[in-house]
């Protein structure tokens, strides 16, 4: 798969797009039971330094 010119999460065009999995972090409230919930997206993301730093996320497995 070719990296694409931009980045995926910002559009911003990069040349240091890494494949990464975005996560969402619930933190833990009364309203969930005081449970820490994480979710992934379903599918990996090129993202730029910017977004990485930025943003949760998990390297792709390679
Ligand atoms: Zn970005």
């Amino acid at each position: 798969m070719d990296t694409p010119a931009e980045c995926e999460s910002c559009a911003r065009p990069g040349t240091d797009l890494v494949r990464v999995i975005r996560v969402w972090v619930t933190p833990a409230t009364w309203e969930n039971d005081n449970t820490e919930k994480v979710s992934e997206a379903p599918s990996p993301e090129w993202w730029c330094f910017s977004c990485r730093t930025h943003y949760p996320h998990r390297p792709l497995e390679s």
